[in-house]
């Protein structure tokens, strides 16, 4: 096995848990390089740092999978997925939940969501694409699954040299799957739809909005699939509009609304949420409950200043359009932005629209998706409620 040898001084990052390896980081290499291959990694003084595969093409040099000096296989891959479904379970999740949440498992860029019998996984880094037939083989022996799916289109992968692809890693299957998330049914495209077809990571925070919409007028933006917009309504809201961009995130939140019999409540509108939000606050509407889940507004660290330039405009615009003693429920998920940095941005927006906050909760993502201190891009859902008053 190729050895890695890091620098002598460098930052306790790695030392402390952190699994990626910088190739600044890295004091020489012994043996052949092979984009992929399993190599064993050795801190400066010779002590033993773990095994993890190697990338000479990404600026990630190496990813360590186990601070162990175990195999990495057939068995390594069962043994892991195997451990995060047990811990899954003993979390509290039965039927869907994202079974792989890469670096918190220990899988680094590998990400596998379950939606009951069906599977859907991203391989993200050269290193664990060509894992990917064990992973596979493992998901089949532990679940007996009715398919599996690889959303592989994913631009980060052309970091890593590699192409960006979907399809079937099982017999095929109809994609437009259905799921039951909180007693509520859900159809997911695992094929068309965002990310892995469905958010997951919002799971726990949909059940937050329960008593607050009660008898509530409840205005939801950047809706998706309609998931928060049908939990209001069926957690008694009075009327829920919903609003995304995208024609069909709207239809699919229409069949969504239809399936769960709350069509009579739920409404879904296809328009630019900041247009909207700001004619709206012009014409003075008033909602009890507004709630904005926002796609991450920014991919990369330089552009944080206007990504949360945008987040500000937007929860201003939303909160606005709060009645005086009425909840903002509002999200970002993005690690780029720090929690302590969305409450400041809160607070900002607050203080332009003249409002009193109060927080209700403030959360990150659902468990199944744990978050490792110390790593940063494992927690980055915010989710907060807050009361607005006027001031
Ligand atoms: N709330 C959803 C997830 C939202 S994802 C859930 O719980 O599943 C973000 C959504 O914002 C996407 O569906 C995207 O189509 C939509 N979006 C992006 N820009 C938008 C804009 N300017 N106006 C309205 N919707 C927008």
């Amino acid at each position: 096995m190729t050895k890695v040898f890091l620098r002598k001084k460098i930052a306790p990052r790695i030392a402390n848990g952190h699994p990626w390896i910088y190739g600044n980081e890295v004091d020489r290499i012994d043996g052949p390089v092979n984009g992929g291959d399993i190599v064993e990694v050795f801190f400066g003084d010779g002590k033993p740092a773990g095994r993890g595969y190697i990338n000479p093409k990404s600026q990630i040099v190496v990813r360590l999978l186990t601070r162990k000096a175990e195999n990495i296989d057939e068995a390594f891959f069962d043994r892991r997925i195997r451990e995060a479904w047990e811990y899954r379970k003993k979390i509290g999740y039965t039927e869907n939940c994202r079974l792989i949440f890469g670096e918190a498992d220990q899988m680094p860029a590998l990400i596998i969501d379950k939606f009951n019998d069906y599977f859907v996984i991203q391989t993200l880094a050269l290193g664990m694409d060509l894992w990917k037939p064990a992973i596979v083989q493992s998901i089949n022996k532990l679940f007996s699954p009715k398919g599996i799916y690889e959303r592989n289109d994913v631009p980060v992968r052309e970091l890593e040299g590699l192409p960006l692809q979907k399809g079937f890693l099982s017999a095929p299957f109809d994609t437009e799957i259905l799921i039951n998330e909180n007693g509520l049914k859900f159809r997911v495209d695992i094929e068309n739809g965002q990310k892995t077809g469905y958010f997951l990571d919002q799971q726990d925070n949909r059940r937050a909005i329960r008593h607050i919409v009660k008898d509530a007028d409840v205005l939801g933006v950047f809706t998706y699939t309609g998931t928060f917009e049908i939990h209001a309504a069926s957690y008694g809201a009075k009327s829920v509009l919903g609003l995304d961009i995208s024609e069909n995130a709207v239809a699919q939140a229409n069949k969504n609304a239809a399936l769960n019999g709350l069509d009579h409540i739920c409404r879904f509108e296809a328009v630019n949420a900041f247009d909207v939000l700001k004619q709206w606050g012009k014409e003075g509407r008033l909602y009890d409950v507004v709630m904005l889940d926002p796609p991450a507004f920014t991919k990369s660290r330089s552009n944080i200043e206007k990504a949360l330039t945008g987040y500000k405009e937007i929860n201003l615009r939303g909160m606005k359009l709060v009645k005086n003693g009425g909840f903002l429920v509002t999200s970002s998920c993005t690690n780029l932005v720090s929690p302590e940095q969305f409450i400041q941005m809160i607070e900002l927006a607050a203080k332009d629209a003249r409002k009193k906050i109060r927080q209700v909760t403030f959360q990150a993502q659902a468990s199944d998706h744990p978050i490792i201190w110390g790593m940063e891009n494992t927690n980055y859902l915010k989710f907060l409620i807050v009361e607005i008053t006027d001031k």
